[in-house]
């Protein structure tokens, strides 16, 4: 008698530590979930940053392609100008027609050239656009960023605070149970990531569902050894039995 007196206040112990395990697991849980979720939001972020980069980048590829357009055409003006002043030197005209023709050419790549700086300006404009468009939507995503990880941030805090109160009233209950219980609770509880004792109903185990034997059944309302189910190996107990 005085065996499942023990027992059965054992059980109830375990049912006691079962409750608070339980919550400690669900909240490590949350813990390591946070901070994956935050790195999503943070990636996202640092995507939308790398996009605004990437268009600025252009854009002073853009002024730069200009400037070197725009002394190339500086060199073909000085090219014009230097074969001018040489055409009145010419005696022959064979030498006077070649001269003009190689203006009329400097001048088709002067054209060219400027056609090119013209287009340089409508890049410049569109993509001077696209920056304007990129800068609101990196506001935009910074502060949701910074408000989100606030918010995570102080859940984290919270969360952790929960487990330290719930760690300290697991400390209080654990000493009471029997060392070899405890051990073996604890062993179901880590493999079974947060479940180790569970209740039967009717003729199921609460850990898996299965079916639980009558003997098993039997064996539980004893009260003379602790029952695990052959199945989850979670300690079985019957609600009407404690
Ligand atoms: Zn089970």
């Amino acid at each position: 008698m005085a065996q499942q007196v023990l027992l059965k206040d054992q059980l109830r112990k375990l049912i006691e530590l079962q409750k608070i395990d339980k919550e400690i697991y669900e909240f490590r849980r949350e813990l390591e979930e946070k901070p994956a979720y935050l790195e999503e939001i943070k990636n996202h972020y640092e995507d939308k940053k790398a996009t605004l980069h990437n268009w600025e980048e252009k854009l002073k590829k853009t002024v730069l392609d200009r400037k070197s357009l725009e002394l190339e055409l500086k060199t073909r003006e000085d090219e014009i100008t230097k074969a001018n002043t040489q055409l009145s030197a010419l005696k022959t005209n064979k030498e006077y027609t070649a001269k003009i023709s190689e203006i009329e050419h400097i001048k088709a790549d002067q054209s060219i050239i400027e056609e090119k700086i013209l287009m340089s300006f409508e890049d410049s404009d569109q993509v001077n656009a696209r920056i304007t468009g990129e800068k609101k939507v990196l506001a935009e995503e910074e502060k949701k960023y910074f408000s989100e990880k606030k918010e995570i941030d102080d859940s984290i805090k919270i969360l952790e605070d929960r487990v330290k109160v719930l760690q300290s009233q697991r400390s209080r209950i654990a000493p009471e149970v029997d060392k070899t219980i405890l051990n073996l609770y604890e062993r179901i509880l880590e493999n079974r990531g947060g479940s180790a004792i569970v209740p039967v109903t009717g003729t199921t185990c609460g850990g898996c569902f299965m079916n639980i034997t009558q003997q098993a059944i039997n064996e539980i309302r004893m009260n003379e050894k602790l029952v695990s189910c052959e199945m989850c190996t979670c300690i079985l107990y019957l609600e009407d039995n404690l």
